[in-house]
């Protein structure tokens, strides 16, 4: 008998109310909404356990939380006696492959790093303010927002339409004439992190100008309508490169480096962000790491740094750099 390809998938970061089957309205999943019409779509499925690691870990076992030891943490140890379903599955003739055009078995990607809500989140924590979102350019759906003032005197409005108009066909742009305020308009778009404000008013229609304010410094700049085309993309260009460079120095200065454990812990008891250390590769000084200091491996980086010879977990010579850091 022909044995069936199996397909699975699953989304990390995912929860049910952001799915266009279960009635979203705001995010698009048309590929999830399809296979949802053509099977089965559970309406009352709960988990015990929320957390990423752990349901994976259940998925991959068949097994409660409860009882799957270290594989029910999140941490990277996997029990190797778990026992897991696609080995069962190898055992009886399977693979985790696909058949591909050429008739051959493939091997798929099995790691992806996806965009998903967690990059959402980190651009709110990375960028944003007490007045709400900072967008970088390049993600915003908005990137400039025209908001006429004192629309009913003679050509206002008629000009902040002209101007959104042309701005249209280098950025993407969004014209606010409703009848809220211009205060109210302001605030409202800064706290949905529109990075770029263009203000019209019948004082700028005689300088034939406009002001251009930047959501993340509020910096004001009187533009000649003439200039525009090149002034939007120089200010969007220089808010991305500064918000760059205020996350790196922000990432930077909360990263220590430490070459004992008595170090590691006091920073990590002192500060928030990351310790870099040496590691020596061992698993086992890495669950020391998480017992006596609750920190976990967060990156290898491709640059590494020679901090000190030996591991500062058992003192035996260092291979890698790790960069150290609370898992939530
Ligand atoms: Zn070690």
């Amino acid at each position: 008998m022909r044995r069936p390809n199996i397909l699975f998938c699953i989304a990390d970061d995912a929860a049910w109310l952001h799915f266009g089957a279960y009635g979203c309205q705001w995010v698009s999943t048309p590929v999830f909404d399809s296979v949802a019409a053509r099977g089965v779509l559970f309406e009352n499925c709960y988990t015990p356990n929320a957390k990423s690691a752990p349901s994976r870990a259940s998925l991959l076992t068949g097994r409660y939380s409860w009882q799957l030891g270290e594989a029910g943490n999140h941490i990277c140890h996997f029990p190797e006696d778990a026992g897991v379903f696609t080995e069962a599955l190898e055992e009886a003739g399977y693979d985790v492959a696909f058949t591909g055009r050429d008739n051959q078995l493939h091997h798929p990607f099995q790691t992806s790093w996806g965009v998903s809500t967690r990059l959402v989140g980190a651009i709110i924590m990375t960028h944003g303010d007490d007045d709400g979102l900072i967008l970088p350019p390049a993600v915003a759906p908005i990137q400039v927002v025209v908001v006429p003032i004192a629309a009913h005197k003679p050509g206002v409005s008629e000009k902040a339409a002209e101007l959104a108009e042309k701005i249209s066909k280098y950025a993407r742009v969004k014209l606010d004439d409703s009848d809220n305020a211009p205060g109210w308009k302001f605030s409202q778009w800064e706290m949905k992190g529109v990075p770029l404000r263009l203000e019209i008013g019948p004082k700028d229609l005689e300088k034939n100008q406009c002001v251009l304010v930047r959501r993340d410094t509020r910096e004001k700049v009187f533009v000649s309508l003439d200039e525009l085309e090149t002034a939007i993309p120089a200010q969007l260009e220089a808010l991305r490169k500064d918000l760059y460079e205020r996350a790196l120095a922000n990432r930077e200065k909360r990263t220590w480096a430490a070459t004992t454990m008595d170090e590691v812990k006091e920073l990590a008891k002192a500060n928030t962000g990351y310790i870099k250390t040496m590691w020596c590769g061992d698993l086992a000084c890495e669950m020391k790491m998480k017992e006596e200091v609750g920190l976990s491996s967060r990156c290898m980086p491709f640059e590494q740094e020679h901090l000190s010879d030996v591991c500062p977990c058992c003192g035996k010579p260092a291979k890698t750099m790790v960069y150290w850091g609370v898992a939530y």
